[in-house]
């Protein structure tokens, strides 16, 4: 028997007469632990909120809270009995309540002892609402409306929170705030947590676990770092993004050799036999600048990004490699200049496909 406090084996998630995603595995161990679930659109997030939430029955496998078992093919415990709030992604505010009012009902409808609930005023004191109380959620826009209803989830204090994409309707400027207060609101009641949601740094930065759906499967669950530097697949790789894939050659147990990049050291994730032909997993960070290299490619694209200049660089296989600059850097490359890499390339992590 595990001592979990949340598991899901083997479970396969089924909407709209149709299996979503199969046979998912994965667990919470701690009570308050945040996970967040990325994957693109369609794939069946919210299914898998609504299925552990209790509105959608579960085709296979078993879902256990606390040691029981919430959701099986036979056992399929109300919503209204499993103490898990579920936070929709879209508005689900009350629309014939006062802001105030939807955060109040979520206090009132609880039967748990008074100990447990949390001071509301806290919670929107953090998240920013106290000026809209008093309005209807037809007057505030969709980021408050979204704040409102994450107040309303976090103040029920439930054994289980799922969020289905809280602040995707949040400005940017705003986002990254509320991430910070969300994180604490979070860690301080212990909450644990399900967060769906399609940024991946705000999974990187919320999850102590993260978990990418792909394909009808849980592709990966792991830690934000090791799904970062450690991706299972290529698939991973293709769905964060951050990194390009170039052929190359193992020569030995701590280097490989590309042909326009050169010899290539480091320590592999995992040994592959001296000769065997890979992918390298090259990541912005694994390269360096270098005006006084020899090994020069041409820069096809740059982005300020305030601290930083994240600039593009073409292979002559037609590889687009990213290397990151501090701001600072005086001599600033324009667009089809030659721009030097430090050699020999070391990568702190080599992963290979
Ligand atoms: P995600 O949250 O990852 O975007 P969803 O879980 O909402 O994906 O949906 C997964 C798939 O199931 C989508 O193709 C969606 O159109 C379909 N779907 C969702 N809800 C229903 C439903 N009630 N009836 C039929 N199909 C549905
Ligand atoms: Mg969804």
């Amino acid at each position: 028997m595990s001592n979990n406090y949340l598991d899901i084996d083997n479970a396969t998630f089924k909407i709209g007469g149709k299996i979503r995603v199969k046979n998912v595995s994965f667990s919470i161990k701690n009570k308050g632990d945040i996970v967040c679930i990325l994957g693109p659109s369609g794939i069946g997030k919210t299914t898998i909120l609504r299925t552990i939430a209790g509105l959608e029955k579960l085709e296979k496998g078993t879902i256990k809270l606390k040691g029981n078992i919430i959701s099986s093919k036979d056992i399929n415990i109300e919503p209204e009995n499993r103490n898990i709030a579920l936070s929709f992604q879209e508005n689900s505010l009350f629309p014939h309540y006062t802001i105030d009012r939807n955060i109040q009902l979520a206090l009132e409808r609880k039967n748990t002892n008074s100990k447990k609930k949390i001071n509301s005023n806290e919670i929107i004191k953090l998240l920013g609402i106290s000026k809209i109380l008093d309005k209807y959620p037809h007057q505030v826009s969709a980021g408050e409306a979204q704040r409102a209803s994450l107040a309303r989830s976090l103040s029920s204090n439930p054994d289980l929170l799922l969020l289905d994409e809280p602040l995707s309707n949040i400005d940017t400027s705003f986002k990254e705030e509320i991430q910070v207060e969300l994180k604490q609101i979070l860690n301080k009641f212990k909450i644990t947590t399900i967060i769906v949601t399609h940024d991946s740094y705000e999974a990187f930065y919320l999850g102590n676990k993260c978990g990418v759906v792909l394909d009808n499967k849980l592709e990966q669950y792991d830690t934000p770092y090791n799904l970062y530097h450690f991706p299972n697949s290529i698939k991973i790789v293709k769905f964060l993004n951050r990194g390009v894939l170039i052929p190359a050659v193992i020569t030995s147990p701590k280097s490989l050799e590309n042909d326009e990049l050169g010899t290539i050291t480091g320590n592999f994730a995992k040994q592959y036999p001296i000769g065997s032909k890979v992918k390298l997993l090259l990541q912005p960070e694994d390269l360096e600048h270098d005006d006084k290299s020899n090994l020069k490619l041409e820069v096809v694209d740059i982005k300020f990004r305030g601290s930083n200049f994240i600039y593009t660089l073409l292979t002559e296989t037609k590889k687009k490699l990213s290397v990151i600059l501090d701001s600072h850097h005086i001599h600033q490359h324009k667009l089809h200049d030659k721009f030097g890499i430090k050699r020999p390339i070391h990568i702190e992590h080599i992963v290979c496909f």
